[in-house]
């Protein structure tokens, strides 16, 4: 999109007249390739000008900034020669010319300069590529000193808002390029926001192209066209640089090295500025190419617009083949500083090493398993610097690494860390504050250290309150792994290695599935139904009910979303015969489903006791049982309940975190706006894609079952798989579940963007589209 503030062409007879009454000069007139209309004036006299025209929206502070910047620069020591301003014949740096159309065009004049543009100029040589690299930092050092309001504004070239061209990637027709430039924008996303405020800031020129720099023989004699300059971290200026420079070339970051070699030793560049360097100027080159895309859809044949395009994408192309952090190492090879410094056992020595010393029950996520070594937000960044987008983990529920879940745990490490014999603040604090989420009567909390405990807690509650031993619970579900929560899962022990059918006091109800189930749909109709077969299989087994223990939407058992109606009814054959309702959150729980705070409340239901758990710490190890006084009382009999660590100050420290996290940051709102709008998405994909069968979610708890056959419902396992894989290896981390291992899980921390969102749709629909190709 061209901005209104920039004029279309002009005939030479309209620009001669313009020179002729603004300046009282005359000479042949040439346009000059690139973006702005810029025009070259070759005088009578010889002398060369170039005459730049703005239309008359362009803010003029900004013009005067060009001219401010050439007055700065030309008092200055440089070795570096920069075009002068020739003034009009009032003696103003700007010009106003009225067209005979009666639009006003504003109009700039400057000497234009002798020199070859690097583009043209024969491949660089290392003393011409260490010339730029000192004469850069030179000019960076001196912009430094000039403060200009004007200069605080953004443009589409901006690499602080690189981010604003994702939106448009899908107009990148070639799918593998579109890939590798969503895999660049991520790495950008994932490394530099963050880290912004840890950047050295000022004016720069914001656009040192191959066409800008002036080269003669091994020298850099000049630059030009400071129309883009801008307050930027200062390291943009380098990083735009070496995009240029490294296009066509056989060994881009051995050249690229030797310019930063340089660079550093006028102008010494901090360890961020470094380790930022290389996923700043690959999102230069993915600018480039999406803006090309962009203009293709306006003027295909522009003469100049896609000059860079093709080398750009033969360079990004040929970068994305090595991790980021070799090629950023590469990068500050010559500067003494040591970033990415290779550390621990590699994946596979690891992978050695965890068969010799782990238990072999555990498995590892992945046909190539990852080795992760940090967490920030909705990513994981894996030992060679390519960031993951979780989409799984809804344990670090309010981002990984959460700053002020990790300061308050942190802060309460270091005074004091006890267990619930003593009084402390923190204890009574939080648990008041957790019961708050929660309706009358649930006013009692217990807290311990994992789901799996939270959970073997409520069967004793249950157990103490009614006297009874037998247990409901769903079809497919999954609920710890003790003993008897095994026992208790029919995930567990009706899938591989279990005992294949139930214990005489577990009771199976079918699973509230309204796609593959016994009823189908997500009616109140289909809700009651699967209600009425809890009633049915309390009377078949006849036994004496402590309760049923429910995830409010199954996990493991394929993100189930049961009908509406179907607790209210359920509840009502429990409670009917003396039974308790357990509720399980451990999954669901935390404002993830975006209309409620906790999903059993989108059912209207009042449960007798809740179990929470994964994310109710953020990582940390907690887990927590909520139920009413009545219950409590029954179950404190005389034995002492007592978990070591449960409650104690650090956890409660971190539990509390959490919560102002959650509330601070609107996380839950994020997942009502953010889960809407990926059930949209994954919908629009179902429609291209008959594998999709079904896609279902409540805020961001949403799964997608993979199918062959829509009549059928022939579960399309290994391609779920495939898609996984394939998935992963774009950067982006799903998993499968369900009883048939079909069903795509998206759970993603809670602080996931649109942005986020869109990629996952464009990679998962070209991975798609693999699947039936294949
Ligand atoms: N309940 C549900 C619904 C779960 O998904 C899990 C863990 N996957 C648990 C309980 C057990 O929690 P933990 O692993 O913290 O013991």
């Amino acid at each position: 999109m061209e901005r209104m503030d920039r004029p279309v062409e002009q005939s030479p007879d309209v620009i001669r007249r313009l020179l002729d009454s603004q300046y009282g000069i005359s000479g042949d007139i040439k346009r000059l390739p690139g973006e702005n209309e810029n025009y070259r004036v070759l005088m009578d006299d010889g002398r060369n000008l170039i005459l730049k025209l703005a239309g008359v929206g362009a803010p003029g502070d900004m013009l005067l900034l060009e001219q401010r910047i050439l007055k700065h620069l030309a008092d200055s020591e440089l070795d570096l020669i920069f075009p002068t301003n020739v003034l009009t014949l009032k003696g103003d740096t700007l010009a106003k010319f009225t067209l005979e159309d009666g639009a006003v065009v504003q109009a700039r004049l400057q000497t234009f300069l002798a020199g070859t543009p690097w583009v043209e100029a024969p491949p660089a040589s290392n003393d011409l590529l260490r010339d730029l690299g000192a004469k850069l930092a030179h000019l960076d050092l001196t912009l430094a000193s000039l403060n200009d309001r004007a200069a605080t504004r953004s443009h589409r070239w901006d690499l602080m808002n690189a981010l604003q061209h994702r939106a448009a990637l899908i107009l990148v027709e070639d799918s593998n390029l579109r890939k590798i430039v969503d895999q660049m924008f991520q790495l950008y996303a994932a490394r530099v926001p963050d880290q912004i405020s840890n950047l050295p800031r000022s004016l720069i020129h914001g656009d040192a192209n191959n066409e800008n720099l002036l080269v003669e023989g091994d020298s850099l004699i000049g630059l030009v066209d400071f129309g883009d300059s801008l307050m930027n971290p200062v390291i943009c200026e380098l990083a735009i640089a070496l995009a240029y420079v490294m296009l066509g070339l056989e060994d881009p970051l051995v050249a690229a090295s030797e310019v930063v070699r340089a660079y550093h030793k006028v102008r010494p560049l901090t360890q961020t500025e470094l380790e930022l360097l290389y996923p700043l100027l690959c999102a230069r080159l993915c600018t480039t190419i999406v803006v090309a895309a962009e203009r293709r859809s306006i003027d295909p044949d522009h003469p100049t617009w896609f000059v860079t395009e093709q080398a750009a994408k033969s360079l990004l192309e040929q970068l994305s083949l090595m991790a980021p952090h070799e090629a950023a190492r590469r990068l500050a090879a010559g500067t003494g500083i040591v970033i990415y410094p290779v550390q621990g056992l590699s994946v596979d020595v690891l992978r050695e090493e965890r068969q010799r010393l782990i238990s072999p029950s555990l498995s590892l996520a992945y046909t190539s398993p990852l080795k992760i070594v940090r967490g920030e937000g909705q990513y994981l960044f894996d030992e060679q610097g390519w960031p993951y987008l979780d989409l799984v983990n809804n344990v670090c529920h309010v981002g990984h690494c959460h700053p002020t879940v990790v300061e308050a745990g942190q802060q309460q490490m270091a005074k004091l860390n006890t267990n619930t014999r003593y009084l402390y603040d923190g204890l009574t604090a939080y648990a008041e504050r957790l019961c708050a989420t929660l309706p009358d009567p649930l006013e009692v909390c217990f807290l311990v250290n994992s789901g799996s405990e939270a959970n073997e807690l409520a069967l004793r509650l249950a157990e103490a309150y009614t006297g009874r031993k037998d247990f409901l619970v769903i079809d497919g579900a999954y609920h710890g792994n003790t003993g008897r929560l095994v026992d208790l899962s029919p995930y567990k022990f009706l899938g591989k290695g279990g005992k294949g059918g139930a214990e005489s006091w577990v009771h199976v109800v079918p699973m509230p599935d309204g796609y593959r189930g016994i009823h189908r749909g997500y009616g109140q109709e289909t809700g009651i139904a699967y209600g009425d077969e809890v009633g049915r299989v309390i009377s078949a087994c006849n036994a004496p009910l402590a309760g049923f223990m429910a995830e409010s939407l199954l996990g493991c058992g394929g993100q189930i979303i049961p009908p509406v109606g179907y607790f209210e009814r359920a509840f009502e054959h429990v409670r009917g015969v003396g039974g308790v309702c357990i509720i399980d959150e451990v999954q669901v729980g935390f404002g993830r489903v975006g209309t409620h705070f906790w999903a059993f409340e989108r059912y209207g239901v009042v449960p007798d006791i809740v179990v929470m758990g994964k994310p109710i710490g953020n990582g940390h190890p907690m887990g927590a049982v909520v139920t009413t006084r009545a219950i409590a009382d029954a179950f404190a009999n005389g034995m002492e309940f007592f978990s070591t660590f449960g409650g104690n100050p650090v956890s409660c420290a971190i539990g509390m975190a959490v919560l102002d996290v959650i509330q601070e940051q609107g996380l839950q709102q994020n997942a009502l706006e953010l889960g809407q709008y990926f059930l949209e998405g994954l919908h629009g994909l179902k429609a291209q894609h008959d594998i999709i069968g079904d896609v279902r979610g409540a805020g961001l708890f949403i799964g997608v079952e993979l199918i062959r056959d829509r009549d059928t419902l022939e579960p399309a396992t290994t391609e779920a798989k495939r898609l996984v894989e394939h998935m992963k290896a774009e950067g982006i981390l799903l998993s499968t579940d369900g009883p048939f291992h079909n069903v795509i899980k998206i759970k993603p921390p809670m602080v996931i963007t649109r942005e986020d969102i869109d990629m996952v749709l464009r990679l998962m629909g070209d991975a798609l589209a693999g699947l039936h190709a294949a």
